[in-house]
């Protein structure tokens, strides 16, 4: 029986390079950082609590997928207490479209009720708080104080856990490890913007079949051994 990674199964072991020297990391995240100064997360959202429902439900899901069914949702229940009241039959329509909706809205009614009950509708700024609502866990606790309250948090997907892996910023076996890698070899003034850049650049050029390290801006820091040229 094949060993399992902690992300996708076998077929995403990523193959993990070299990890990259200290002023090397930096070089890397730098390039990142000066191809795009002002990042932001794809996700639409108008406050903490859109912004917590699009994370929930971006989970094994496009970030395009979910921002096309929220707008009618956060029209519906722009609030925790009309998310509550709408329940989960009243927000599965709107989410019908994306993976894993029936449990995305069991978990969104019950995260709504927590919000109202214990935290006064309010979504809560603290890693322990949030990752004890139903469906968030580490990855969407770090997006969640990142993106709403300014926090130096590492959210660590699917992008990020290959990228760490593959080019040896911080290689790990699992989503924590090249978290806690990523945290202490990221420049203090960088790490907020972090894990932005790097999902991004993930995303759109070191995709997971064939990176596209020809049009890399960090490809000179890169300790990943197959670089790709340019078709043709
Ligand atoms: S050079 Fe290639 S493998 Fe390295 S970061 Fe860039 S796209 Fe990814």
């Amino acid at each position: 029986m094949p060993a399992r990674t902690p992300l996708h199964g076998t077929a995403a072991r990523p193959r993990r390079a070299r990890l990259m020297p200290r002023p090397q990391a930096e070089a890397f995240l730098r390039a990142l950082a000066a191809a795009n100064p002002a990042p932001r997360t794809e996700l639409a959202y108008s406050d903490p609590f859109t912004l917590l429902v699009a994370v929930v439900l971006s989970a094994q899901t496009t970030d395009a997928a979910v921002n096309r069914c929220t707008p009618a949702l956060f029209a519906a229940a722009p609030t925790p207490a009309e998310m509550a009241a709408l329940g989960a039959e009243g927000i599965g329509p709107y989410i019908r479209s994306i993976g894993l909706w029936q449990a995305k809205a069991k978990n969104l009614a019950a995260l709504a009720r927590e919000l109202v009950e214990k935290h006064g509708g309010q979504v809560p700024a603290t890693r322990e708080a949030l990752e004890a609502l139903p469906g968030v866990g580490r990855k969407t606790a770090n997006v969640v104080l990142n993106v709403a309250f300014g926090q130096p948090t590492m959210a660590v997907d699917t992008h990020i856990f290959r990228l760490g892996n593959r080019t040896g910023l911080a290689p790990g076996r699992t989503p924590r490890e090249v978290e806690e890698r990523l945290v202490r070899r990221c420049p203090p003034e960088l790490l907020r913007d972090a894990h932005h850049w790097l999902i991004l650049h993930g995303r759109y050029v070191c995709k997971a079949r064939a990176p596209e390290c020809w049009r890399c801006v960090a490809r000179p820091w890169c300790n990943y051994r197959d670089k790709t040229e340019a078709p043709g």
